[in-house]
């Protein structure tokens, strides 16, 4: 066994960091599911930048055009300027995501990051309705910045602003108690004037919480938030940054539940190669914004809109979707099959396509098994309040050897955790 200096990062970085306590080596190359790190040990990613590699590390496709790009001179950072990259990048999105699925929306560049994508959708639902109240969920993940953590469900990340959020009110998410239909609750408070919940401008969702613990809306909550929304003009926002982009099967999370949110935000893996890039997608009615009125140094960079264009390509078929909803079968199924093994761990399967997971009822469980793995070559992540759920996330690229591979590493680390 060969321990890592980590010396540089322990005296030299912020004790903010995080993820390199959790894989405690120095990573070097990587490519598709593969990571390895300077002393060469190989690692199957099943964690994928925490959902911005659905493509893989490196994809061979992707860079060819950034390399071209690059010899080629072409313009790399110009702020908002219209450049042959960002043409082809916005033709390429309405003619394979958008006009395929009949959606009308304006694409709007909020700035590099998942959590910039939120603030501008927040604040775009606000302008337009005058209203200052935003719901949101419990558990749920918007990002670190004030206006994303207002409607974040997380105590400990909250409690990192050290001012007031903004107004914000969490509702329960569906199935977060099981006896309460969370849902009616929201419509009693909002139809009551005693109830201290004016009425919101928007209300803010996951439809697959990644980072509270993977737990899934179905279809019929979510059409019920939709009309819940219709009928009183409250805004309806779908952060996808995790979900989106075929994580789920569909490019977008919600298609199955026939969802139309007014605003949708994407990030992470629409950046196509792990570059850093967000989208806020506005219903035309809605984009009320003047020019300049929420603007950034990096609002759609250069090489993101040439990684992200030809990362669209995997979306001319629905090869992707079906290879996502196959592979999650067999992850469906070898995770029961595991988890089986050990009812008394306490464990429960979730998920959908390519973000699934085991929640452990046995405390540190979930950490102690993804520590284990990482010593035997897998990347892996906790999510939940309580880091209690293992997360399977590998890039959708992925082929059946590295899966079964992934998963038997999985399920070695479970059976040596309770020894
Ligand atoms: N929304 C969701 C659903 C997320 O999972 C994340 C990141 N984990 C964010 C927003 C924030 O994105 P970023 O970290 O790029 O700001």
């Amino acid at each position: 066994e060969v321990t890592t200096d980590m010396s540089t990062f322990e005296t030299l970085e912020s004790e903010v960091r995080s993820y390199c306590r959790s894989f405690p080596t120095i990573f070097d190359k990587a490519r598709g599911y593969k990571l390895w790190d300077v002393q060469g040990r190989e690692f199957i990613d099943f964690f994928a930048g925490a959902g911005a590699l659905n493509y893989g590390h490196n994809n061979p496709r992707i860079k060819r055009k950034l390399i071209d790009y690059l010899t080629d001179d072409h313009v790399v950072h110009s702020l908002d300027m219209a450049t042959v990259a960002k043409e082809n990048f916005l033709k390429k999105f309405q003619d394979v995501i958008l006009a395929p699925r009949e959606m009308e929306y304006k694409v709007m560049f909020p700035g590099p990051t998942g959590a910039n994508s939120v603030e501008s959708a927040l604040k775009l639902a606000r302008k337009v309705t005058g209203r200052q109240t935003v719901v949101s969920f419990t558990k749920g993940f918007h990002g670190m910045t004030l206006g994303a953590l207002s409607v974040t469900g997380n105590s400990f990340k909250r409690h990192g602003a050290g001012v007031p959020l903004h107004h914000a009110v969490s509702m329960p998410y569906d199935n977060y108690h099981e006896d309460v239909d969370s849902l009616s609750l929201l419509e009693h408070y909002l139809d009551d004037e005693g109830s201290g919940l004016d009425m919101p401008a928007a209300i803010i969702l996951e439809t697959l919480q990644g980072e509270g613990g993977i737990n899934v809306a179905s279809n019929h909550w979510l059409q019920r938030v939709e009309a819940i929304c219709r009928q009183r003009d409250i805004l309806l926002i779908v952060d996808d940054v995790q979900v989106g982009c075929g994580r789920t099967g569909p490019f977008f999370s919600f298609e199955e539940a026939g969802i139309q949110p007014d605003i949708i935000c994407l990030s992470k893996s629409i950046g196509g190669y792990g570059l850093p890039f967000a989208l806020t997608l506005i219903k035309p009615k809605l984009d009320q914004w003047a020019p300049g009125e929420h603007n950034g140094t990096f609002r759609g960079h250069n090489l993101a809109f040439v990684a992200s264009t030809e990362a669209l390509s995997y979306w001319e078929t629905d090869e992707l979707t079906c290879e996502t909803l196959r592979k999650g079968e067999i992850i469906q199924r070898s995770l029961s099959s595991m988890t089986a093994k050990h009812p008394d761990t306490e464990p429960e399967v979730r998920g959908r396509g390519l973000m699934q997971g085991i929640a452990f009822g046995r405390k540190g469980f979930a950490e102690k098994v993804c520590a284990i793995a990482f010593e035997r070559g897998l990347i892996m992540e906790t999510s939940g309040s309580d880091s209690e759920v293992i997360k399977v996330m590998p890039p959708l690229i992925i082929d059946d050897e590295g899966l079964n591979k992934g998963l038997a590493i999985l399920d070695e680390s479970i059976q040596i955790a309770k020894e």
